[in-house]
């Protein structure tokens, strides 16, 4: 048993070597570290959901919608306007936050879990969690998923539950949609399930999986509010998938997961999005010009389709470049890659103060 757990505490062994997630939520005055929309909600958004959250109110002391119908009804004809494609409610699921819905997939399937590393770290650890094993495919030196890595991930056999986050995180890459479909093929022969991990979709120039789903009902999209769309305080995360995968995923929901507040601001939100989409556009912008001036301070800088960069080619190590940026007030992410750092996009005000920190720091 680890010393750090008291021998009294029946806790399972499975779980006492782990460390909980922890990103560091430190009060830095420019925090560029966990890839949140920096742009708080306009005046208008804010005022619509304080009137849907008000009329709430009067029910509180009834249990939600369980399904959320309105809400899931809101998010596919949300999801037709980006896709053109016409989507059901019954294949729209919606939870607190996309961790939530990873969840629920780990827990309703069987088999192992695999993932093609580096990429987002709570694939690995919520699987671990729920008592699976997982599966590590290494990406290429570029942090590329190829036929190569594909071809490994058809052929464990014992994976039956496989991530691919598009465009990934920490690297920011995308993966073309014709590999997403060769592999969602090749695991559809053999009765396991693509997992698409969309948290970034917005922000890239590529289709969303969600166009193959009429043709590989093993694909499973997870989608959320949080990045894009300015929402990571409120918690919503929806998955489109074949009906029959989310009637599975019913059965290991908690009854009233998600509270009447967050059905009903969601709500609000989604009949906001226009405003949000500028955003999105303003992002890109910012994040083209960041990663030219990364660029232009002779760093390495991976292509980026999503709202951060990842960077390298610093003389320091990463935990000291982390630190000497933090101490001039600038938090960005220690990803755990060597020699890398991530820097999410925000205002161009914060933009600029990480550059002129960052400038001090790799020259100084
Ligand atoms: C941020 C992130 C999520 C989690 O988002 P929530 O909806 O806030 O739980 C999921 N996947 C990836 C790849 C992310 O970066």
């Amino acid at each position: 048993m680890s010393a750090k757990w008291p021998n009294w505490l029946p806790i399972r062994k499975d779980l006492a070597t782990l460390t909980p997630y922890g990103a560091p939520q430190v009060n830095a005055k420019v925090r560029l570290n966990t890839n949140e929309n920096p742009y708080s909600l306009s005046r208008e958004l804010q005022e619509s959901l304080t009137s849907a959250i008000k009329r709430e109110l009067a029910d509180l002391n009834r249990y939600p919608d369980r399904d959320a119908i309105k809400l899931r009804t809101d998010l596919a004809n949300s999801l037709r306007d980006e896709t053109g494609l016409t989507l059901e409610a019954s294949s729209i699921w919606a939870a607190n936050g996309s961790n939530e819905i990873i969840q629920s997939i780990l827990l309703a399937f069987e088999g192992a879990a695999l993932g093609f590393e580096p990429s987002y770290s709570m694939h690995p650890l919520i699987t671990e969690v729920v008592g699976k094993n997982w599966v590590s495919i290494a990406r290429t030196a570029n942090y590329e998923v190829t036929k190569n890595e594909i071809e490994l991930a058809i052929k464990s056999d014992d994976a039956k539950i496989v991530f691919l986050t598009t465009p990934n995180n920490p690297t920011g890459n995308s993966t073309d949609i014709s590999l997403i479909e060769k592999l969602a093929g090749g695991l559809m022969s053999r009765g396991a399930l693509l997992v698409v991990d969309e948290a970034y979709a917005e922000f890239s120039s590529q289709p969303s999986a969600i166009t193959l789903l009429g043709s590989y009902p093993n694909i499973l999209v997870s989608r959320t509010m949080s990045k894009a769309f300015a929402f990571a305080g409120a918690r919503l995360g929806y998955l489109v998938a074949d009906r029959k995968v989310i009637e599975a995923i019913e059965l290991v929901r908690l009854p009233y997961h998600l509270s009447s507040l967050t059905q009903a601001a969601a709500r609000a939100a989604l009949a906001n999005r226009g405003a949000l989409q500028i955003d999105v556009k303003r992002l890109s912008e910012s994040r083209d010009q960041l990663a030219k001036a990364l660029g232009e301070l002779g760093l390495t800088v991976y292509a980026s389709d999503a709202n951060f960069i990842l960077f390298g080619g610093f003389r320091q190590s990463a935990e000291e470049l982390w630190r000497n940026l933090l101490d001039k007030g600038v938090l960005i992410r220690d990803v755990g890659l060597a020699g890398k750092l991530r820097v999410t996009i925000g205002t161009e005000d914060e933009n600029r103060a990480f550059l002129v920190a960052l400038k001090q720091s790799v020259r100084g």
